[in-house]
């Protein structure tokens, strides 16, 4: 398994920097976020050291992802919260700032401060079809 002596995460699976454990097996580790966007927040990452999605073998992923509905209701049931975010950012202009695979389980209540500009926009004709195509062309 890939490991990086300089990323904070890779350090944090090793043991070498504490952390707030919620779950752990051989292959993912979670645990709060230390600079929570709420009461609860948690981190899910991979043991192995991935900068982003992207770059995951399929198996790695799902060896992590597994354990997502469990997480995602154990984080409801213990926090309270009326619902959640799952949240996973790629590369800096999307708000990366650890470079290595995270998802990011963050409780919402009504009224909290988390707020997503959502600027959702409107294809001409053909163009989803365009984009679908080229999109399938690449997996
Ligand atoms: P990103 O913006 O990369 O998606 O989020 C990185 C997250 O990691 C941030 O929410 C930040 O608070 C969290 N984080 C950074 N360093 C540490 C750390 O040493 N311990 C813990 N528990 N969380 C961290
Ligand atoms: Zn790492």
């Amino acid at each position: 398994m890939e490991q990086d002596p300089n990323c904070i995460f890779c350090r944090i699976a090793a043991g070498q920097i504490p952390c707030a454990k919620v779950l752990e097996d051989e292959a993912a580790l979670a645990f709060l976020d230390i600079g929570p966007l709420a009461e609860g927040h948690v981190l899910l990452i991979p043991k192995g050291h991935y900068q982003t999605l992207d770059r995951m073998p399929p198996e790695a992923a799902a060896a992590m992802l597994r354990h997502l509905p469990a997480l995602a209701k154990a984080v409801q049931t213990a926090t309270g919260c009326q619902g959640l975010n799952v949240l996973q950012n790629n590369g800096r202009v999307a708000h990366q700032v650890v470079m290595h695979v995270h998802f990011h389980l963050i409780p919402r209540n009504p009224g909290d401060e988390f707020h997503f500009n959502w600027p959702a926009g409107k294809y001409p004709p053909g163009r989803a079809e365009e984009l679908a195509r080229l999109t399938r062309q690449n997996l």
